[in-house]
């Protein structure tokens, strides 16, 4: 894992498209081993200067947090290069559903404030060539069909220990490989019945080179191309070619493509194309978290989550839902860093980066989550007074609001305790605390269901002298409650996320939904809000006193009816061990 380089307060490249002009020390990303090939490319003017990236997703699902660190990389190391980064999806499998992905891939890469500008291609743009380039391959004797079956391939192929066969079919004559590879273009054969492999070596001590797989029969109708191919090109074939015909010069990729990428350039060199030069990083893991998207698609379609973009999920959409913003997605790739051994990072670090985001940016106001009444019986009835409160008195620019104080207020329930143990700041009776932004007050009694003990009520007094602000107001108490007035609190479902995983390495499991939590959604459906969160629009957000950061749900929340997600509580478990490491 990478250790953090910024801390709170320093420069932050707020804007990735520029990140050149503005960052202000190479970050963890800026000095990463990629941009040391970069710059020897550039010294040895291997690519005349030009940096030309890519981000191949494939549309089978949404993007997460995983992607979006290949997605800070890709774009991020064209902009500072004065490069160029495509977006290219790579569609070689057709499957159902694919538009949606499509377009959920498309508005999470902007989301996150990188701009393909005319360049979004997909491999499907390049069926026709890829077709021709295999041709060619069959022209020079280095392409054959073959009619292994799938198990018969596998059997073929040996073991890492032992040495592959060769396939009956592989001395086939150009002409017949010819004559068989267009008839299965048209359809002549079942799905699975014939396949064009790469004739490379069956003795090859990298499994990847035994003659892999580069076209099967398929019949299924792709999301661009319709029904008009009934053969597909494998991704290890695709994705080369893709890459030369976009003159990508330096294809990124995770460590699990590592032992392809002789492959990869095998196909280039045979071909006699533009060479891309593919370099691997290690794919991003996150503690208490999966992050195939196999599994995320399992849990949405299972119906354990409410969709793709259910708060918990670690998807782009996911999180952004939740409230988190692109900068602290950017700023948590950046603190990563690059390296190339597999680690799996602590999920506390990505929530260090949203409170960091955060603390300055948004208004801290006041909410109570679990109501408890509280009655100030020396106040008199019916009078209202308006308090003012700065919004963050970290950032004044956010500016002020007024407060209502009245008679009868709520505070949060676990804010009282009748038999308090030692060292309870907070109310007790005879105890005094102060109601932030307002005054000291004192507990004098209480009110209890008489058949369930539950405490229904605090009676307290309050000290006219000590209203915030006032000469009084130094007086020293130990806690400080926040609260809100019960005639003018606005209703609301609060939600609050736990991991979605008990164990830190879900994928470790034999199966990994046997660890899921089942306590990682709370929804509290009686919360009061201070007056000033009336109406507050969806996607905004706040600070919540002591609770928490939240955002305003974009699917539930509606003017009437407010609905907030919890995006990280305030303790920050991520500072603290990197304070207890120094
Ligand atoms: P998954 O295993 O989740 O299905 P994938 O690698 O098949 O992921 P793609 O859509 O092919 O998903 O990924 C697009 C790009 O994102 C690839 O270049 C891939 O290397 C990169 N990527 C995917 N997952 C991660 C990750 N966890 N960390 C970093 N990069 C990732
Ligand atoms: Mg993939």
């Amino acid at each position: 894992m990478g250790t953090p380089k910024r801390e709170t307060g320093k420069a932050k490249q707020k804007d990735a498209g520029q990140a050149r002009e503005t960052a202000a020390e190479p970050s963890a990303l800026e000095a990463n081993f990629i941009q040391n090939i970069i710059n020897e490319d550039f010294k040895t003017n291997k690519y005349n200067g030009r940096v030309h990236t890519r981000f191949p997703p494939e549309p089978n699902g949404y993007l997460h947090i995983g992607h979006a660190k290949s997605i800070c990389l890709n774009f991020g190391l064209a902009a500072r290069n004065g490069g160029l980064c495509n977006l290219r999806f790579d569609d070689t499998n057709p499957a159902r559903e694919e538009v949606e992905y499509v377009d959920s891939i498309k508005e999470d890469v902007r989301w996150l404030g990188f701009d393909w500008g005319d360049r979004m291609f997909y491999a499907s743009d390049y069926f026709d060539r890829l077709y021709d380039f295999a041709v060619e391959l069959i022209k020079k004797g280095k392409a054959y069909v073959c009619d292994l079956s799938a198990e018969e391939i596998k059997e073929y192929r040996g073991t890492l220990t032992e040495p592959g066969k060769e396939s009956p079919y592989r001395n086939r004559s150009v002409e017949e490989n010819l004559d068989l590879f267009e008839r299965m273009k048209n359809g002549e054969f079942p799905d699975g019945k014939r396949v064009l492999r790469a004739k490379i070596d069956m003795s090859s001590p990298n499994l990847n080179m035994r003659d892999p797989v580069i076209y099967r029969i398929l019949r299924a109708t792709h999301h661009r191309t319709g029904d008009k191919w009934l053969i597909y090109p494998m991704y290890d074939y695709a994705h080369p070619v893709s890459d030369s015909l976009e003159g990508i010069t330096h294809s990124i990729c995770t460590l699990e493509f590592e032992d392809h990428r002789p492959l990869y350039d095998w196909f280039l060199d045979t071909l006699g194309i533009y060479r891309s030069q593919q370099i691997e990083f290690a794919r991003l893991n996150l503690t208490y978290t999966v992050m195939s998207k196999r599994k995320l698609r399992m849990l949405v379609e299972e119906g354990i989550v409410s969709g793709w973009d259910d708060p918990r999920m670690p998807t782009i959409s996911g999180l952004r839902r939740r409230g988190y913003t692109p900068e602290a997605i950017r700023d948590f790739c950046e603190r990563i860093g690059v390296a190339k051994s597999n680690s799996i990072v602590d999920i506390a670090m990505l929530e260090h980066c949203i409170r960091d985001d955060l603390n300055l940016r948004v208004p801290r106001v006041m909410a109570v989550l679990r109501p408890l009444k509280l009655i100030i019986d020396n106040y008199p009835e019916g009078q209202v007074e308006e308090l003012e409160a700065e919004y963050n008195p970290e950032n004044p620019a956010l500016g002020s609001r007024k407060l209502p104080f009245t008679r009868e207020l709520y505070i949060e329930q676990e804010d009282f305790c009748e038999n308090p143990p030692k060292k309870y700041f907070r109310l007790s009776p005879g105890q005094e605390v102060r109601l932030k932004n307002a005054y000291i007050i004192r507990c004098q009694g209480l009110v209890k269901d008489e058949k369930t003990g539950e405490v229904l009520e605090v009676h307290c007094s309050y000290d006219p002298e000590t209203r915030s602000g006032s000469a009084a107001s130094s007086r020293k108490v130990k806690g400080t409650l926040h609260w809100v007035s019960a005639s003018h609190a606005v209703p609301a479902e609060v939600r609050l996320y736990e991991h979605l995983f008990l164990k830190e390495n879900p994928d470790e499991e034999k199966d990994f939904k046997s660890c899921l939590n089942p306590d990682s959604l709370t929804r509290l459906t009686s919360c009061l809000l201070e007056r000033s969160l009336a109406g507050a629009e969806p996607g905004s957000r706040f600070q919540f006193l002591r609770n928490g950061y939240f955002c305003v749900d974009t699917v539930d929340s509606t003017k009437s009816r407010l609905v907030f997600n919890r995006i990280v509580p305030l303790k920050d478990t991520w500072a603290k061990i990197q304070k207890a490491n120094k």
